[in-house]
């Protein structure tokens, strides 16, 4: 067996998380190194390394989570913009091998990215 993510130990609730949001198919919660005011990651509790990893099969959870995290923006009262992440393999800056989406807000962002 691989060893498990810290993803996954939190989806396993072996480790703590702030946790804002759960339902079947996915889990959100506070990053533990806010890169602005509100920055939560939105994880599929299904275990896919990484956007290149995405299947076929999993189309209708990828659309799923898209809409958790429209909701979550919502919610976290980021009306006045915010921005969604995936850093995917190495040079993307990907350091968790669990996909995740970042969604940051309640600051202005500024482009490109680093
Ligand atoms: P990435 O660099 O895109 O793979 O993002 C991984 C993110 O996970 C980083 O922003 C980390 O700060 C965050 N992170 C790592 N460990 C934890 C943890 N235990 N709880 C919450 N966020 C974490």
């Amino acid at each position: 067996m691989p060893q498990k993510t810290i993803f996954k130990k939190i989806i396993d609730g072996e480790i703590p998380a702030d946790v804002v949001f759960e339902d079947d198919h996915c889990l959100a919660f506070r990053d533990i190194d806010p890169q602005a005011p509100t920055h939560v990651l939105v994880i599929p509790k299904k275990e896919i390394a990484s956007w290149s990893d995405i299947a076929e099969e999993d189309q209708k959870l990828i659309g799923h989570l898209a809409l958790v995290i429209r909701q979550l923006a919502v919610d976290l009262e980021l009306g006045a913009g915010y921005r969604v992440v995936v850093n995917n393999g190495q040079e993307g800056g990907q350091t968790v091998d669990h996909l995740h989406f970042h969604l940051l807000g309640g600051r202005g962002m500024s482009w490109p990215p680093g």
